[in-house]
């Protein structure tokens, strides 16, 4: 007897990096390198990088009534 309907095994979150099955100890992640990756892309998309002003307006003053 041949099933060719097998139930697929409990899909693992994998690594939104380079898409491997990701390890239990750098969870979502496959390996440190990949949480490494992500942590810079959030480090850099959230936090300014410092000696890099793109930003071409001042935002320092703020509207004040006084
Ligand atoms: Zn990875």
């Amino acid at each position: 007897m041949t099933q060719a309907d097998e139930t697929p095994p409990p899909a693992d979150p994998a690594c939104p990096i380079c898409g491997k099955p990701a390890a239990p100890a750098y969870k979502p992640f496959c390996s440190k390198r990949c949480a490494d990756v992500d942590l810079q892309r959030w480090l850099s998309g959230r936090y300014a990088i410092p000696g890099r002003e793109e930003d071409s307006l001042s935002q320092d003053e703020e509207p004040r009534d006084g």
